[in-house]
């Protein structure tokens, strides 16, 4: 018999093996009150809960940076800084303090006060996360219970290799956790393809279905399942003739991946003799080091958000050492560090104390708060110039907006350099300066920038927010953050092909440069230099030397006219063939 439930696929890809349902029973919240006298201690038990939720995450994130990178890891950090955010910290305090409700029955009441207040929350980041922050809060909830019920049986201490685990619904740790335990695939009853669970099972390889309601009523512990991430089916069946065909499904499946492998040492050149540049967003030593043996040209972006994690901001010396080791990583390739690009969505660390505004995506973020932090600023940009003293670097400012941005930024260098000069040490005198373009206005005038810059970069996660008005990590509106919008397009055509004009090479480093899905698109668009993640090089590497640019853009030319009604969907299919 064959049983097929249908829901939404997160990651293609196919796993196969038995069913686990992990069973949480839904945490039962106990409500009571506390004694005047009684409500201090009460209060330590609930710092305790923070402390061990934020050790928890903490580890979980720096497991998950050496092992997944650091998309993966900020993911964790979002709800790590979100544990320290007034409205559950500080409020919290207050309830057990002033009401005296235990500390769980505390959280509930401040979760149910997030929720019914979350269209009227000035706090824009706790607004966008709804789905974050009951995750955060059930986190607490479930430490403060497990204390209680010391010893509680935790599923890590059971064997889930190569099972499909079915549940009502994930965090991020959790995904991190079961993908550690080496689990085969995911089943989900509740949740969306956007949301951070989903983000992280797809940089972590790991085939998931969301938005099965009756999955945990209907599926049977054990029994043998097919999870098929492209159509977003999940089969529990015995049938041999399914199983057969998932199996060959699977085998192919591993072999693509294996014959990407090929790839390594070719050229990087198109169909038509087009040569394209590959670049790497890369910070940790063995992500380099895997770029570099699928021949990248340089490390397009070092993002340095992650040195500004802890409350105390990272000294001059202590950023020098991390610049200069990926420099040494990179063997001699040139490496691309990005100044600080904290706020908005990243608004961690010291940035929660820097950043005040209704609007943080509009706000002080990245070069806007390193303007108005210019302390700081000398000390990264000081630490980025002595690297380039140890192989080249290439420094890359994020968020312009307005071409007076880039003379503050080329005095505060100038500054940088005559401080250097003072204490006799050495850097490049002539260190690239490139901008990235991810604010519309700075995409429609880059003729305004190419005088100051050297290179620029184009960061379309950005830049697809901004013009779209959706905002990138909520999923709510990410039905609308939608890369084949007719504006993304032309804005994209129009950026590279003013940037060609102005002659300043314009890489993309965005997600979209490594998901090969838009790989012809953005060559036809006239891309010659893709950064991405390292896990993606080889993949769009052989789309790119599987395009004719030539072919690609003349069914660019036909976009305009829709031929067949065709979705834009549809429309890039065809433009893929068969390729994906
Ligand atoms: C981008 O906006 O496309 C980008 C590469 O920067 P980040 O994702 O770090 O904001
Ligand atoms: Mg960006």
């Amino acid at each position: 018999m064959t049983l097929a439930l249908t829901g939404t696929g997160v990651m293609s890809g196919v796993a196969v093996g038995p069913a686990h349902l992990l069973i949480r029973s839904e945490l039962e919240i106990q409500e009571y009150q506390v004694p005047d006298d009684a409500r201090e201690q009460e209060v330590e038990r609930f710092q305790s809960a923070l402390g061990e939720a934020r050790r928890h995450l903490q580890a979980l994130a720096d497991r998950l940076r050496r092992t997944a990178g650091s998309g993966a890891e900020e993911i964790i950090r979002t709800h790590l800084h979100m544990l320290d955010d007034a409205v559950i910290a500080d409020d919290t305090e207050s309830t057990i303090l002033e009401q005296g409700c235990n500390a769980e029955w505390a959280l509930q009441m401040q979760l149910e006060h997030i929720v019914a207040e979350f269209r009227s929350l000035d706090d824009e980041y706790i607004r966008s996360r709804e789905e974050d922050v009951i995750q955060v809060v059930r986190l607490l909830q479930r430490t403060l219970s497990e204390a209680a019920e010391a010893g509680d049986a935790h599923e890590s201490s059971l064997k889930l290799n190569g099972t499909i685990v079915v549940a009502r619904e994930l965090t991020p740790g959790d995904v991190a956790l079961l993908s550690e335990q080496e689990v085969a695939g995911l089943v989900v009853a509740r949740g969306s393809a956007h949301s951070h669970s989903a983000i992280l099972a797809r940089s972590l390889r790991l085939p998931m279905i969301v938005g099965i309601p009756s999955a945990l009523r209907i599926l049977q512990e054990n029994e043998p399942l097919i999870l098929d991430g492209h159509y977003g089916a999940v089969f529990a069946t015995d049938d041999e003739t399914i199983q057969r065909h998932y199996h060959q499904k699977q085998r192919k499946s591993r072999r693509y991946r294996l014959s990407l492998d090929q790839y390594r040492e070719h050229d990087c050149i198109t169909r038509d003799g087009i040569k394209v540049e590959l670049q790497a967003n890369a910070e940790r030593g063995d992500e380099i080091a895997e770029a570099l043996n699928c021949g990248i040209q340089a490390v397009g972006l070092y993002r340095s958000e992650f040195l500004f994690t802890q409350d105390q901001l990272p000294d001059e010396e202590t950023q020098y050492g991390y610049y200069r080791k990926a420099v040494e990583h990179a063997g001699g390739k040139p490496v691309t560090i990005r100044t600080l690009d904290l706020g908005a969505d990243k608004a961690w660390g010291p940035a929660r104390q820097l950043i005040s505004g209704s609007n943080p995506a509009l706000g002080l973020r990245a070069l806007r708060l390193c303007l108005r932090q210019p302390e700081m600023f000398r000390e990264q940009l000081r630490a980025i110039l002595r690297a380039s003293a140890d192989g080249p670097v290439r420094v890359l400012i994020p968020m312009l907006t307005h071409p007076a941005e880039m003379q503050s930024v080329r005095r505060i260098l100038a500054q940088c350099r005559e401080e250097l000069d003072k204490r006799g040490q050495a850097y490049d005198s002539n260190l690239p300066v490139g901008g990235m373009i991810e604010v519309p206005a700075a995409a429609m005038a880059i003729d305004h920038f190419s005088e100051s810059l050297d290179f620029l970069s184009l960061g379309t996660n950005d830049l697809i927010q901004y013009l779209l008005a959706a905002d990138r990590v909520d999923d709510q509106v990410a039905h609308l953050y939608n890369p084949l919008h007719p504006a993304v397009i032309r804005l994209l055509g129009d950026a590279l092909q003013s940037a060609a004009e102005c002659g300043v090479p314009m890489a993309v480093c965005g997600e979209l440069a490594g998901d090969a899905r838009y790989t012809r698109l953005l060559l036809a668009l006239g891309l010659r230099v893709f950064s991405m993640h390292p896990s993606y090089l080889l993949e769009v590497k052989r789309t790119i030397i599987e395009t004719d640019v030539s072919v690609a853009r003349q069914h660019l030319d036909s976009l305009p006219e829709q031929p067949d009604n065709l979705s834009p969907e549809q429309w890039l299919a065809r433009l893929n063939g068969k390729l994906h």
